[in-house]
């Protein structure tokens, strides 16, 4: 068989432990037999970034905007505990995606990996729900005061011209507590254009909840700016496309999507969407299955999984013993980037390559050959055996050359 061209690199990120060594068996195994792979490599392993002194992670973030697609290993974000496993460490270097999410100013989009075997907790979701947080600001760019006296708290702004205005947040005549919070235009633009590329580029609707009947001046704003930017530039496609831009308030949002049967894409505030993906996560199966996605607003997409670097199955590994890790969301960060630089590239034989991987591991998956992680989720009468992952992506790989033969 001859393999499928590429024309475009595709922005590879390695990273550590578990997953880096997941990531070698998926190439080795699912993609190098079939694609004549092209790619920027990029070694995000911590050691790599310690060496560098992360130079490496912008290096990728940067390569990554200019080819428009990336994929990325999941990498350790050094805490107190890791500069102790590794002495050599220079700093306790930032977190990788952080780094890559400031760059490309973009919205990672969570959604997870959905099959008929494991049925979601939420038995009318027949579909994934992608949910859109936005990363900046509010509760958590906010600054906190107790006070213990009975007073006023006022809100001033000081512009650069010397214009000056104040509110009035409250008097009380006891201890209280406040809060200042903010966002900025720019960020929110940046989210909303982000939410509507992906709804185009994944054919989904859109949907977008706040609370502005409470918060009519602060959420009237993140409602304001979604409206302006689908009018502006969005809506002709969602028409031509057939698909729908809801704004609803969040507690509706939050009773139209537990009824619903999914395929939507949720966007949310910041705090909102911290709990709703949590929320939607555990209502769906594993975090060994939640795919993720980082989108720009000029379109430009990363793709990885949303768990980390299995640090308990990586020790066992080094043991000398196999483990049975799941390679789903691994599998599905390097589906996508095929698909979205096949579609790119107009290369339907590399977007297809893309598809047939993310069938291929369902059909095996759907064959009750799985990692130990989702045996236990499966539907009552449904048969199913754990494997290792060598033995798990073996099974694939062979359904995958049926396929592509
Ligand atoms: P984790 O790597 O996601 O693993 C937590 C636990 O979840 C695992 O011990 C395992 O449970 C289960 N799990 C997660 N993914 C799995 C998979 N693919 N297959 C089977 N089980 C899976 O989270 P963590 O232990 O909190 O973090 C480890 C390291 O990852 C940290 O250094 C952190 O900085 C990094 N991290 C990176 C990213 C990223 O790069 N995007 C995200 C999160 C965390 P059992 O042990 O019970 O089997
Ligand atoms: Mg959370």
């Amino acid at each position: 068989m001859e393999k499928i061209k590429m024309t475009t690199p595709i922005v590879e990120m390695d990273g550590d432990e578990m997953t880096r060594v997941l990531w070698k068996m998926i190439k080795d195994q699912l993609i190098l037999p079939f694609v004549d792979l092209k790619t920027e490599y990029y070694d995000l392993g911590l050691l790599h970034r310690n060496d560098t002194d992360d130079q490496v992670t912008v290096d990728a973030a940067k390569a990554t905007q200019k080819y428009g697609v990336g994929v990325k290993c999941a990498t350790i974000t050094p805490n107190a505990q890791r500069m102790i496993e590794y002495p050599q460490l220079k700093k306790m270097w930032r977190s990788p995606n952080g780094t890559i999410r400031a760059i490309l100013d973009g919205t990672a989009f969570r959604a997870p990996i959905v099959l008929p075997c494991i049925k979601p907790v939420v038995k009318n979701w027949e579909m994934p729900i992608t949910i859109a947080r936005h990363a900046y600001g509010d509760m958590y760019k906010a600054v906190d005061m107790v006070t213990n006296e009975p007073g006023t708290a006022t809100l001033t702004f000081k512009g650069v011209s010397g214009k000056e205005t104040t509110l009035n947040v409250q008097s009380v005549d006891g201890p209280a507590i406040f809060q200042g919070q903010h966002n900025t235009e720019k960020s929110i633009r940046a989210f909303a254009r982000s939410c509507f590329q992906y709804a185009i580029s994944t054919k989904q609707d859109l949907w977008f909840s706040t609370k502005d009947t409470i918060a009519k001046v602060y959420d009237g704003e993140f409602k304001r700016i979604f409206q302006e930017e689908y009018d502006a530039t969005y809506k002709t496609e969602f028409e031509k496309l057939g698909l729908t831009y809801f704004y609803t308030l969040i507690d509706d949002a939050v009773a139209r999507i537990i009824r619903s049967k999914g395929g939507m894409i949720w966007a949310l505030k910041n705090y909102d969407g911290d709990v709703m993906s949590d929320m939607v996560a555990a209502a769906s199966g594993s975090l060994a299955m939640m795919t993720s996605v980082l989108v720009s607003p000029d379109g430009t997409m990363e793709f990885e999984a949303a768990h980390g670097t299995v640090t308990r199955h990586y020790y066992k590994y080094c043991k000398g013993e196999k483990t049975s890790t799941n390679p789903m969301a691994t599998i599905f960060a390097w589906s996508g980037a095929f698909k979205q630089r096949g579609k790119l590239d107009h290369l339907p034989e590399l977007e297809k390559f893309g598809e047939a991987m993310e069938c291929t591991s369902l059909e095996t998956l759907n064959d009750g050959i799985m990692t130990k992680d989702l045996v236990s989720l499966v539907e009552p009468g449904f048969t199913a055996h754990a494997v290792n992952s060598d033995e798990f992506l073996a099974a694939i790989a062979q359904r995958l050359a049926e396929k592509l033969a």
